[in-house]
């Protein structure tokens, strides 16, 4: 039983102070524009309290982009994400696009450099330059954090005129007319996130997308196509199909695979890792998870093709939606178009396969996906029939990682899933289901790929779940 001293009142309450929840709060109190610029709070501005469970703050922060923090994108748009609402999610990366978080941080002395790919990265090379500079606003702001205060349990109030509750784990209760919820997904459970929004929220009646973890490292059979090849790097696109698709239907139109992506692929000693690697592993866990018979295909040939179904997007600063959605991306070669843009291969005839192929592949991958495919490394070009262009055609652009599964939540760098953002307000994130809701960052399901899309997902949805919660108050 809580006595009155230990019942607290605000008008906003944010629970989870990681990026989603910082941002939410100082847009809730009116401190900052929705072009990023500091805003003197308002003398009218709403009370707003933030909880947070550990008392070592913005620890996801600090971990991220290898210490550095990739804080956005350079080219952000909604191909870049997976959710269950594109056109929900286009509008609220629309209100609080990525010049805003560049002018919120470069206002505040915190500048930003534009690097490969389109990441964005604080000038210093330091993580903790963007989490002073958030905690920084947040005090300016006259925002109490308070930290450790572990919450247990979020009680919706009896009617619309009451106060949301949410009881700490010390007994003590917090009561606000608008409670935010930013406590993140499962991942990395070291830093304080521990699904507790996401348990909150399916209790409390919501349609979640259940969630798995993404953005990881990918463990392969220890026989596969990539065994002994630890430490190589080499461009592939990766695609997930259910199995019973067969390799040459994986280039029909009609065929949509699971997921899909290109990029650069690192061979682990348990597997794969690298962007291309954590771009398609949610969708593999999920598939596993699901127990779906699925297999998961490396095409070594396409990057490295000049004339290839990828080639129109070299050059450009991404590759295209590398891709949560697959349907964005160019479908896998045809047979006959593999054989037509492999001319130069099978022109130096007199050549062996491996050192032909070693001019585009790296020497250590061509040896092994060549015997797999049951030819001979040392097979002069020349004497390949047809048969032998078929398998090579398999060897190179269909070749099963045999997929095992993924290194999980201790490792993953999301939770994808989460919150339907078909549950909550387009503009304001309030849940449709319980008014006084507003949910934001990882909690809700939209799970950017790799290179600052998570963070900018945080930022944006932080801005309108804060603003939606202080529109009550104007
Ligand atoms: C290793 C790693 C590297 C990453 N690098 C990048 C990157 O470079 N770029 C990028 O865009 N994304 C990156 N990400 C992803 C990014 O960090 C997350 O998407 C983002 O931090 C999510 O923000 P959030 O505020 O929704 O959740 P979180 O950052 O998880 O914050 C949730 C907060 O809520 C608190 N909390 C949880 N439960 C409770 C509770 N019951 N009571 C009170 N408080 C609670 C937690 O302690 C935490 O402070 C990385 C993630 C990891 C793990």
């Amino acid at each position: 039983m809580n006595s009155d001293q230990d019942d607290h009142h605000c008008d906003i309450l944010v629970v989870g102070a990681g990026a989603a929840g910082l941002f939410a709060a100082l847009a809730a109190r009116g401190a900052i524009g929705a072009d990023g610029r500091r805003r003197n709070v308002p003398a009218n501005a709403p009370h707003v309290v933030l909880l947070n469970n550990e008392a070592r703050l913005g620890l996801k922060i600090l971990v991220s982009g290898g210490g550095r923090c990739n804080v956005s994108n350079g080219h952000v748009d909604e191909g870049d994400y997976e959710t269950d609402t594109p056109r929900v999610l286009k509008g609220l990366l629309r209100e609080f696009p990525v010049e805003s978080i560049r002018t919120f941080f470069e206002s505040r002395g915190c500048r930003l450099q534009q690097e490969a790919l389109g990441k964005l990265f604080p000038c210093s090379g330091k993580a903790r330059d963007v989490l002073q500079t958030l905690l920084a606003s947040v005090e300016d702001a006259g925002i109490p954090l308070i930290a450790p205060a572990q919450v247990d349990r979020l009680i919706p109030p009896a009617s619309e005129s009451l106060s949301w509750s949410a009881t700490l784990a010390d007994g003590s209760r917090w009561q606000a007319n608008r409670l935010i919820l930013a406590t993140g997904g499962k991942s990395l459970p070291k830093t304080g996130s521990r699904g507790f929004g996401l348990t909150q929220l399916a209790q409390l009646g919501h349609t979640m997308a259940p969630p798995v973890p993404a953005l990881t490292s990918m463990r392969l059979h220890p026989d596969g196509p990539l065994a002994g090849l630890a430490g190589l790097t080499v461009a592939a696109v990766l695609t997930l199909s259910p199995t019973r698709v067969e390799p040459e239907q994986l280039s029909g139109a009609r065929h949509r695979p699971l997921a899909r992506a290109a990029g650069s692929l690192l061979v682990t000693h348990k597997g794969a890792t690298g962007p291309v690697a954590f771009d398609v592993s949610g969708a593999c866990q999920r598939a596993l998870d699901g127990a779906d018979d699925v297999t998961l295909r490396a095409d070594f040939w396409s990057l490295s093709e000049s004339a290839g179904v990828w080639s129109e997007y070299r050059g450009q600063p991404k590759p295209p939606g590398a891709c949560l959605q697959p349907k964005l991306t160019p479908r896998p070669p045809t047979r006959e178009l593999f054989e037509a843009q492999a001319k130069d291969l099978f022109a130096q005839g007199d050549r062996n396969l491996a050192v032909a192929l070693s001019t585009r592949l790296p020497r250590a991958l061509v040896g092994g996906l060549v015997r797999a495919a049951g030819l001979d490394p040392d097979i002069k070009v020349k004497q390949i029939d047809t048969r032998g262009r078929r398998q090579l055609f398999l060897a190179l652009t269909q070749v099963d990682l045999r997929l095992q599964g993924t290194d999980g939540y201790e490792k993953a760098e999301v939770t994808a899933g989460g919150v339907l953002l078909a549950q909550l307000e387009r503009r304001t994130l309030e849940s449709r289901l319980l008014p006084g809701l507003h949910c934001c960052g990882e909690v809700v399901n939209v799970t950017g790929r790799l290179g600052g899309f998570n963070f900018q997902w945080a930022w944006s949805s932080g801005y309108a779940a804060g603003m939606g919660a202080a529109a009550q108050f104007a």
